[in-house]
């Protein structure tokens, strides 16, 4: 359940694009202009209280990601040099879990398969020291999103103002796209962030409570069956050996279900990971796989309401222990 003033509760998160600066850089900047940084406590509930009482110029790091600063609610960035300059990136905590999640190493081949506006597309490339290769892919017909040319010109100007320079965009339906091609041969990694209902966003929750059940429910409906298309498209890949499935929505029908429904197809070669063994909340109960699967929430988590899942390649018999 969630209170109707968790909006109020959010802190604001500030991720550090590390295609242009470090952390410590980025702490030191905040501290010249006045800010104090306090010392992370080593247990999420006592850090969880920190975040929650921040004075006005307190700020910490975050206790689960290291490229992650944690300041007040309402902290207004949007003026701020660093901002504007995208060494920093305004990102919640719970979109930037996938990145870290896959984690795709320095020259990794990866792709996004649904990237516009590339909030994930830039932490990857943040995270692979910008060096490899990121096919960004997004398409839409959806009524409810705006059209992908301008969701790609969107991406592309975000990815410059990030300075990322490892990929490559393509406004493309990502369930056209030819995996047993030469051009995706060496794609070890893919995220999968397809459209959903956004029914986890703290702002959102309202409005979908008050949705006529009905309309939601054929809404869900048509979500599970495309989110589920993807993210069996991204197992075709010839060499993919890690893929992240996340939305931020809450909805079983989003998240455990359609992980389970593709587990069950490709279970014989891949695993469901279990992620960040130290996050406080995992799937929904009565599911196979449950306690694998990460969700966040604004109570349990201090974000938006979110889901990941992370399928991994099994090493094959003659594999192990080579
Ligand atoms: N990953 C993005 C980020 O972090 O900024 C957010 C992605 S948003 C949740 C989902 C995106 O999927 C939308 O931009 C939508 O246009 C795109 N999409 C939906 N169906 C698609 C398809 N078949 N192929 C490629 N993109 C698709």
């Amino acid at each position: 359940e969630l209170p109707s003033s968790t909006t109020e509760a959010l802190p604001r998160y500030v991720r550090v694009n590390l295609i242009k600066t470090s952390v410590d850089e980025v702490i030191d900047s905040f501290v010249d202009k006045g800010w104090t940084l306090l010392h992370v406590p080593t247990d999420f509930s006592s850090f969880k209280e920190v975040c929650q009482n921040l004075d006005e110029n307190q700020f910490l790091r975050d206790f689960h990601l290291d490229d992650l600063l944690v300041f007040p609610a309402h902290t207004d960035f949007h003026d701020s040099r660093l901002v504007q300059d995208g060494t920093v990136i305004l990102q919640d905590k719970a979109s930037c879990l996938p990145a870290h999640i896959l984690s795709p190493p320095e020259g990794a081949v990866v792709v996004d398969s649904c990237a516009a506006p590339g909030n994930k597309t830039s932490h990857m490339a943040s995270l692979m020291g910008n060096k490899g290769t990121i096919y960004a892919f997004d398409h839409t017909i959806d009524p409810y999103v705006c059209q992908c040319e301008d969701r790609i010109e969107v991406l592309q100007e975000r990815m410059e103002g990030a300075g990322v320079s490892c990929k490559v965009a393509r406004c493309m339906d990502f369930l056209r796209v030819k995996t047993d091609s030469q051009t995706y041969r060496d794609v070890e990694y893919v995220m999968v962030d397809p459209s959903c209902s956004g029914s986890g966003i703290v702002s959102r929750l309202d409005s979908l409570t008050n949705d006529d059940a009905s309309v939601s429910q054929r809404r869900l409906g048509q979500l599970h069956k495309l989110q589920a298309q993807i993210l069996r498209h991204a197992f075709s890949f010839p060499k993919v050996k890690k893929i992240v499935y996340s939305t931020c929505s809450i909805n079983e029908e989003e998240n455990e279900q359609v992980c389970e429904e593709i587990y069950e197809k490709f279970k014989e070669r891949f695993k469901i990971k279990k992620v960040m063994k130290n996050w406080p909340e995992r799937g929904r109960k009565g599911y196979q796989k449950s306690d694998r699967y990460l969700r966040a929430s604004p109570t349990a988590t201090l974000t938006n309401g979110f889901f990941v899942a992370c399928f991994k390649r099994r090493k094959m018999k003659q594999e192990v222990g080579s």
